[in-house]
This record gives C-alpha cells, structure tokens and sequence, in this order.
C-alpha cells in the first residue's frame, strides 16, 4: 500500500473513539474503468468514516465523470454517475476473510474500494444512444448515417459459417 497516497487514511484516533463519525469530502483522480468507459478527470469522494464493533465502517457517495465510447458504433460519449458506497474495513486482530477490506497499520486504503465499486457504476455496455445502430459488420458504414450499400443482414444461421469461411480465407 502506498501510504504517501490521498486514499489512504490515517484512522488511528478514529479507532480509538468509537461511535465518533468523521466525515471526508476531497476529490482525486484515480485509475479506474475501461476503454469503453473509464473516469474523467478527478472522482469526488463524500464519505464518512466510523470506527465500529469489528472495524471501520465507510459509507457515502462516490462521483464523478466518465468518457469512453459507445460499444457499437465507438463514437465517443461522455456522462456522470454517483454511486453510494457502504463497506467495513475489518480491524487488525480481526479474523482476517479472503474478500474484502482491511485496516493495516491503523489506516484504510479507500483505493481497492474506489475500484470496486465506480467499477461496477460505469457503463458496461456503453451506448451513444439507446437505439444505436451500430457499423456495418461488412464495409463499416455508420448505419446512424443511414443504410449502407451491403444490402440485408445473410441470414443469422449462416453467419458463423461465413465468418469462419472468411478466417480460412484469411
Ligand atoms: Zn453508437
Ligand atoms: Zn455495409
């Protein structure tokens, strides 16, 4: 863990006064997401720690803004989200469990959290607009521009034959 890190909280006093809430609001840029959505700019924390019977509880919201592109026709998008966050970071001496957060050296790393659980709230299957038409699969037109020259779709049957017809044909 990298303790010179702006996640990672000192929670030393915290754990010696329990019940007592310490709320935290700063934002920070952090590495998370994928090509087809990942964070933009800096993620906003609003969160607030409290030393309870096991651990540290960490809640509150996570939030910011993310760029990718769209998984069909990979034009670029952007947009928000704001996801709510609740996790323990069990206490040293705790029985320590495979998954999960955990407080070393009297601090808690929010990254591997952070990680988790803006992972889960971007997009999976971004899309420019709901009814996306997506690229030729054959001359990759934009077909939101209109049809292209390629005429129907062959048959869905057909197409893993042809697909792997145009494989050996390399
Ligand atoms: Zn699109
Ligand atoms: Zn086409």
């Amino acid at each position: 863990m990298r303790t010179d890190s702006p996640l990672v909280l000192d929670v030393r006093e915290l754990l010696e006064s329990p019940g007592v809430q310490k709320p935290i609001a700063f934002s920070e840029p952090v590495a998370v997401g994928t090509d087809l959505a990942k964070l933009d700019g800096d993620l906003l924390l609003d969160l607030t720690l409290e030393a309870i019977e096991g651990g540290i509880l960490v809640r509150g919201e996570l939030s910011g803004a993310y760029t990718g592109s769209c998984r069909r026709c990979l034009k670029p998008l952007d947009g928000v989200f704001d996801v709510r966050a609740s996790e323990l970071y069990r206490s040293e001496g705790a029985e320590v469990w495979e998954e999960g957060y955990a407080v070393k050296d009297s601090k808690v790393d929010l990254e591997p959290m952070i990680l988790d659980t803006v992972g889960l709230a971007l997009p999976l299957n971004p899309l420019c607009r709901e009814d996306c038409a997506g690229i030729c699969p054959r001359c990759g037109a934009d077909l939101n521009d209109g049809p292209c020259d390629c005429g129907p779709e062959p048959d869905q049957r057909w197409s893993a034959l042809e697909e792997l017809k145009g494989k050996l044909n390399g």
